[in-house]
């Protein structure tokens, strides 16, 4: 049962831990297909899971196939699927995310790119790991936007499909690491309404992030 879906989120966690986003067992990854939800088992060490280790839950949490307990953030995971347009959410304890969800409300909008993630990053409020004031905390900050941070925690990110929501765990910590680096120096300018409004137009005009065969000269 969603071989696939599973052998997904197994190298999504590898490729998360060769980015150092995530760290011996810390982090999960789910993928959702239909009714069905693929989802790091809790306790896995993530850079070395295959995908008989990953666990098939129904949208109620349910364990329909696999042998091991999903993740302890299993009621996240399925609140976001039940509220947004989710085909895969990915949470890490990244370096970047997790030091910056310790000081910051709010992750300012300093570069375009961002725009991905819903521009302005919200901190959710911190609420004890694997609870269901967490999960309500989390959504309630991914309103509008494709991640969040969650505060004296780490990130979390979701997509369409999985390889979606794995670029906008790794942009999230790349732009953590802009905003830190630059704080260091002096405060931050930040995109305003204009600014982000003209990158929106400019990138549905040249469709921006694809390739195109470039014109006959
Ligand atoms: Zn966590």
């Amino acid at each position: 049962m969603l071989e696939t879906e599973r052998e997904q989120v197994a190298a999504a966690c590898r490729r998360l831990a060769a980015e150092r986003l995530v760290i011996g067992t810390a982090g999960n990854v789910s993928v959702r297909s239909g009714d069905r939800v693929a989802i790091t088992p809790t306790g896995a060490i993530l850079a070395e899971i295959s995908a008989d280790q990953v666990s098939v839950v129904d949208l109620d949490g349910a364990l329909v196939a696999g042998d091991l307990e999903p993740t302890s953030e299993l009621d996240l995971h399925l609140g976001v699927y039940r509220r947004y347009e989710a085909g895969a959410v990915v949470h890490t304890h990244a370096p970047m995310a997790t030091a910056l969800s310790c000081v910051l409300d709010e992750l300012p909008c300093v570069h375009y790119q961002m725009l991905l993630l819903g521009g302005t990053v919200s901190v959710a409020p911190y609420a004890t790991f694997g609870t269901p004031e967490l999960a309500e905390s989390v959504l309630g900050s991914l309103e509008g936007r494709t991640a969040a941070l969650m505060a004296n925690h780490g990130a979390i990110a979701f997509g369409a499909d999985v390889a979606t929501a794995v670029e906008h765990s790794v942009l999230l910590e790349w732009a953590c690491g802009v905003y830190w680096h630059a704080a260091q120096l002096a405060e931050p300018r930040v995109l305003d309404e204009n600014q982000r409004e003209a990158v929106v137009a400019a990138a549905i005009e040249r469709r921006y992030g694809t390739t195109k065969p470039a014109e006959p000269e």
